[in-house]
């Protein structure tokens, strides 16, 4: 049974022909996607030997292999250019997500469209998004195991207009997100509040008074956003 975070991804790519998952561990998304789509081929990338063997195995269990290509390496190095109509990339930190397509950047023309689920730091790869025209279609958040989960769907395009109004509240919350504030949005940023809230008090018990005062500024200033928003 794939997760509700994965199913949500893999809708997002159901109706192309070819994918390619990135840090593709198990290889549950691909196998998923190819169990429901006749159509659909897809190259999983993993960077680490354990994994890819793990992959391996679940496409060879599923007799998939003519479906699902398993290759070693980091990002988007496993694929050439104009191989695939679109990539996942679920499961890491935002900053991994923004390096990786920073890195494989050349490999992304012909790409229709990139689904991205990072475990955090959703914005920087709203910034990575904006800088390198990349328009963001669609976004979702939802609750799974206690733990939120941003997903950013994005196709090629410019979002420059978007962001030229509320440009900090935009990339910090998303876009759409801030528009919808369904309920696992307004529960995420209130306890994100909450947390940097008790940061402030253990900050002004602290001694290091002109670092604490830096970050008791930025600190407010998020919470200010919250509220806004
Ligand atoms: N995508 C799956 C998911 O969302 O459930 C697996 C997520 S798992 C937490 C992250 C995977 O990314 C690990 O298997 C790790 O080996 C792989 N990974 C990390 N950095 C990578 C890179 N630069 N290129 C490819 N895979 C990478």
């Amino acid at each position: 049974q794939l997760s509700n975070r994965l199913k949500t991804v893999a809708g997002y790519v159901q109706h192309l022909k070819k994918i390619a998952d990135i840090g593709s561990d198990h290889a549950y998304l691909p196998s998923y996607l190819c169990l429901n789509q006749p159509a659909m081929h897809a190259i999983a990338g993993e960077v680490s030997e354990g994994p890819l063997q793990a992959a391996r195995a679940q496409v060879a269990e599923l007799e998939i292999e003519h479906r699902i290509d398993v290759r070693k390496g980091s990002g988007l190095a496993v694929i050439s250019r104009g191989e695939v109509e679109g990539i996942t990339i679920a499961g890491m930190g935002g900053a991994l997500i923004t390096s990786i397509l920073e890195d494989g950047k050349s490999k992304l023309e012909g790409v229709t469209r990139l689904v991205l689920q990072p475990n955090n730091a959703a914005r920087s790869i709203r910034i990575w998004l904006l800088e390198n025209d990349w328009r963001l279609v669609k976004e979702e958040i939802l609750l799974e195991n206690e733990k939120y989960y941003e997903i950013l769907v994005a196709e090629p395009g410019t979002d420059r207009l978007r962001y030229e109004e509320d440009r900090d509240k935009k990339l910090l919350f998303g876009p759409h997100l801030m528009v919808e504030r369904n309920e696992a949005f307004q529960k995420k940023w209130l306890g994100e509040q909450e947390n940097w809230r008790r940061v402030l008090m253990s900050l002004k018990q602290g001694k290091e008074q002109e670092a604490l005062y830096k970050r008791e500024q930025q600190i407010q200033k998020q919470i200010q956003l919250v509220q806004e928003v």
